[in-house]
């Protein structure tokens, strides 16, 4: 172990590695990276469509990009943190840039740009075709081998370690399962979100909100878990994570169609809008999947190589067959609270990326802004640690709990685990896919709340993941159950209205 680390990064995504790479090169910081699995493997290598960013010139504008962002986010936006992320998003993929990733470009050399559902004009960069997220995973990997201090794989972080109302570093176990307490100046949580909540998702294993659940142990504030965002077009084909057909196929012609063939909504729709009218088509017709027509689409190998070979492993060809899809649990809006530097409401511990809820999101993700979402924020803990800052102050969604903003908070209660066990896994998934997906009621949280009430017994890596993620199906029930209306990604089919009254941030702990 590193005695003397400035900064621990718990987590080996965007965020973490992104705010890794400026700590240690930037700054010259004593870095410790620590990730449950090997540094390469997030949640990060698996996203396909890009980034969005504001690089080409007119018609483009970041008043257009922060328009868009806010109005996905219905109204949960923190106008300032969305303000950020599209004036400092440009500068972060140029550096990205230097560091050596390769995005694609047009014969002439400018960065080929797509357009993505949510998105008025093409703004997403992206590499390898639908291959981004592995690209820029390599990138930052190399970059913090080459500059960190330390370096901790399979080190799973089980919780904080909070002294004199301070975060001090974390307690993690081996590859062994042996005890270490991993202490540093200030702590990143970096950990990613909690999709592995739910039976179909698009998200890998090891997504199983760890971090938020330390922070919810903790008593640190926890923000927006309601909003869940659904991906409305994963393949349905049993294998998990489930591969996901990018919203770019539909940005490129293709085409949703029912158990008659028909087509049914406007594919470019908002990812909440898409993944309700399909979840509703779905019950009418009492289908498990519908379709993905993309027969028209043109130069797919080339354009889409990595979707090729997985419909070519899964022996679909998609110039001849229609694609069965469903909507799966793809990210989660919700997180640590945070202001606009990543500081939580615990002085010491920062957050950055899907495991944070800065007020960029709001109810609803606005497609390819979590990525930038991570390269913005990351370094932004970073440069205000290196100014001195130490603790939160109200601005972004922290506003919510500090004061100050356009959306007041409102305190939830988490309800505390009771003795009965909760089931395996893959039960607690199904419950929460069935009860608290993408169409929820009161009577269908209650029974997914009760599902996650239990305790989980076991001292091993399978059972540390079941344990955080019973507790944030907890915190996000309990969120599903007060948010009487439907707002986002958040839908209730016994409250089918947004209500103005409930524009609140609902915060757990703190
Ligand atoms: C299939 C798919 C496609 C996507 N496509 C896009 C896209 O095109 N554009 C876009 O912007 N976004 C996309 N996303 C979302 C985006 O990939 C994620 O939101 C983003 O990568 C999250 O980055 P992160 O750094 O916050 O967390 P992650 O990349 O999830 O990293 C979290 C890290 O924390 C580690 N960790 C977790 N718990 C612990 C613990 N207890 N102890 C130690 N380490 C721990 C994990 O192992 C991992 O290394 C996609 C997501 C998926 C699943």
């Amino acid at each position: 172990m590193v005695a003397d680390l400035d900064l621990l990064v718990l987590g080996s995504g965007v965020a973490g590695l992104s705010a890794a790479v400026r700590a240690a090169e930037v700054h010259s910081m004593a870095v410790g990276v620590l990730t449950k699995a090997e540094l390469q493997q997030a949640t990060t290598r698996w996203a396909q469509g890009g980034v969005a960013a504001v690089l080409g010139g007119d018609p483009d504008s970041t008043d257009l990009h922060l328009a868009d962002t806010l109005g996905a986010g219905a109204g949960l936006c923190d106008i300032d943190a969305v303000r950020v992320l599209v004036d400092e998003g440009p500068g972060r993929v140029h550096e990205l840039i230097a560091l050596g990733a390769t995005f694609d470009r047009e014969p002439d050399g400018q960065l080929q740009l797509a357009r993505e559902g949510g998105h008025s004009l093409p703004r997403i960069v992206h590499a390898g075709g639908a291959a981004t997220g592995v690209e820029i995973e390599r990138t930052l990997v190399d970059a913090v081998r080459a500059e960190v201090a330390a370096v901790y794989e399979s080190f799973f972080a089980l919780d904080l370690i909070v002294e004199g109302g301070r975060c001090r570093g974390v307690l993690a176990a081996d590859p062994d399962g042996r005890r270490h307490e991993v202490r540093a100046r200030h702590v990143l949580m970096a950990t990613g979100g909690y999709g592995q909540l739910f039976a179909v998702t698009t998200n890998p294993h090891e997504a199983t909100g760890d971090g938020v659940a330390m922070a919810l142990r903790a008593g640190v504030a926890v923000a927006d878990i309601e909003f869940q965002q659904f991906h409305p077009t994963a393949l349905h084909h049993p294998v998990m994570p489930r591969p996901l057909l990018t919203e770019a196929l539909r940005g490129h012609g293709a085409q949703l169609r029912d158990t008659q063939g028909e087509r049914f909504v406007d594919e470019l729709l908002s990812r909440d809008k898409v993944s309700r009218a399909i979840t509703a088509r779905m019950i009418r017709d009492g289908v498990d999947h519908l379709w993905l027509d993309a027969t028209d689409l043109e130069n797919f190998a080339e354009r889409f190589p990595t979707i090729m070979s997985e419909l070519a492993a899964v022996g679909l060809d998609p110039a001849t067959d229609w694609l069965p899809i469903a909507p799966a649990a793809h990210y989660s809006c919700g997180g640590i609270l945070a202001d606009l530097d990543g500081a939580s409401s615990l002085p010491g511990l920062w957050v950055a990326g899907e495991a944070g809820c800065n007020g960029v999101m709001g109810a609803n993700r606005l497609a390819s802004n979590s990525l930038l979402d991570g390269m913005v924020f990351g370094p932004r803990v970073v440069e205000a640690i290196e100014r001195g800052v130490d603790g939160p102050s109200a601005t972004g969604a922290m506003r919510s709990r500090l004061g100050g903003g356009a959306i007041a908070g409102r305190s939830l209660v988490l309800p505390a685990p009771t003795g009965a066990p909760v089931g395996t896994r893959e039960e607690l998934q199904r419950l929460m896919t069935a009860d608290a997906g993408v169409l929820r009621s009161s009577e269908s949280l209650e029974r997914a709340a009760a599902g996650c009430a239990g305790s989980v017994g076991g001292d091993d890596f399978a059972s540390w993941e079941l344990r955080n993620l019973a507790t944030v199906g907890r915190a996000l029930c309990a969120g599903a159950l007060a948010r009487e209306e439907s707002r986002g990604c958040h839908t209730r089919t016994d409250y089918q209205d947004r209500q103005d009254d409930l524009r609140l941030r609902f915060i757990i702990g703190g």
